[in-house]
C-alpha cells in the first residue's frame, strides 16, 4: 500500500486543494496531533464515508500548549501514524514545522468568547485561543466540506463549530462520539504517559461519569448529587480534580438542574499521578 502524500508547506497543500477542486471532489479534514489511536482513526474513516476524498493534519501546535504543559514531551510516531493514515484512506497528510505555521512576525489570534470560558479555558489559560487560531488556519488552507472532530475533547468541538460559523468557513463540522478502550478508558494520545498502576486507577473518570449517567436516566436531576458520585469515584482512585462540571451541552453554561427535553453534558478534568485526562458523556434525565 502506498502512504499517504506529505505536505510540508501551506503552498503544496493550496495546490493539491486547487486540483482536486477542480475535479469537483468533496474534502474531509482530520486535524490531530499525532500519536494516532482508534479515535483519531474512527474520524478518518467517517470522512472517508462522508468526502471523495480525506485528508490529515498532524501538527503539535505550540500555541495551545502552556508553559508548564507536556509541549517537550508530547509522543511523537510519525512513521506509525503515516501507516495509521494509510490504513484509513487518507490520501495526504499535512505536517508543517511550528515555524511555517508560525513564520516570524505572526501576529493573529482568533478568540471565540463565551464558549471558550470555564472548564478547560479557565485551567488552561490560552488553550483556546491556540486551539481555533490553528484549527481556522487549517480550515482555511483545506477549505474542507467536511471536518470531523471528537467529542472527547467536547469543549473544543463547541469552540471550533463557532468558529466555523462566525468565520463562514464553509465546513461541516462533524462530532464523533468518543472512543474507548475496552474497559471504558476514553482513548487520549496522552495515556501512554500513565504507569500500569495509574492506568488501572485512570478508569475513575469513565466509571464516575457512567455512573452519574445512569442515575440521570433514572431520574436523578440535582447536579450537586450527580457531581458527588463522580468526586467518589476519583477519590476512590486517588484522582485529582481539576473540575467536575454538568453543563448544557451546546452552551456549556453550568446547570445546577438537569430539565426534561434539555440535553446537557457532564464534563471531568483529572490528574493521575502528573497526566492530565478529560472526559465527558451525555446526561439525559428519565
Ligand atoms: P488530538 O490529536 O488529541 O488533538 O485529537 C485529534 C482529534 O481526535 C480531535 O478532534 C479529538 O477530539 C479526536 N479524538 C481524540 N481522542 C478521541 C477518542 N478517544 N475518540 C474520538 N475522537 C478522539
Amino acid at each position: 500500500m502506498s502512504g499517504p502524500t506529505v505536505w510540508k508547506t501551506p503552498a503544496e497543500v493550496r495546490a493539491w486543494v486547487r486540483s482536486v477542486q477542480q475535479r469537483g471532489q468533496r474534502i474531509a479534514l482530520v486535524p490531530t496531533m499525532g500519536f494516532l489511536h482508534d479515535g483519531h482513526l474512527s474520524l478518518m474513516r467517517e470522512g472517508a464515508r462522508r468526502a471523495d476524498v480525506v485528508v490529515a493534519s498532524i501538527f503539535v501546535n505550540p500555541m495551545q500548549f502552556g508553559p508548564k504543559e507536556d509541549l517537550s514531551s508530547y509522543p511523537r510516531d510519525t512513521e506509525g501514524d503515516l501507516a495509521r493514515c494509510a490504513s484509513a484512506g487518507v490520501v495526504g497528510v499535512y505536517m508543517p514545522e511550528p515555524s511555517t505555521m508560525y513564520p516570524p512576525g505572526f501576529q493573529t489570534a482568533v478568540l471565540v468568547e463565551q464558549v471558550s470560558q470555564g472548564l478547560d479555558g479557565e485551567k488552561r489559560p490560552g488553550h483556546f485561543r491556540g486551539v481555533a487560531t490553528v484549527v481556522a488556519k487549517l480550515l482555511a488552507l483545506f477549505r474542507p466540506d467536511v471536518a470531523l472532530f471528537g467529542e472527547k475533547d467536547y469543549q473544543q468541538l463547541q469552540v471550533i463549530a463557532r468558529l466555523n460559523a462566525d468565520l463562514e468557513l464553509g465546513a461541516q463540522i462533524v462530532g464523533m462520539p468518543t472512543i474507548r478502550e475496552p474497559d471504558g478508558l476514553a482513548m487520549s494520545s496522552r495515556n501512554s504517559y500513565l504507569g500500569p498502576d495509574e492506568r488501572r486507577r485512570a478508569l475513575g473518570l469513565s466509571r464516575g461519569l457512567f455512573a452519574a449517567q445512569a442515575l440521570a436516566a433514572k431520574g436523578e436531576a440535582d447536579v450537586a448529587r450527580l457531581v458527588a458520585v463522580i468526586r467518589a469515584e476519583l477519590a476512590a482512585v486517588q484522582a485529582r480534580e481539576d473540575y467536575v462540571e454538568i453543563c448544557d451541552a451546546r452552551s456549556l453554561v453550568k446547570l445546577t438542574q438537569l430539565e426534561k427535553g434539555s440535553p446537557a453534558r457532564v464534563l471531568v478534568a483529572a490528574f493521575m499521578g502528573t497526566t492530565r485526562l478529560i472526559d465527558n458523556v451525555a446526561l439525559t434525565l428519565g
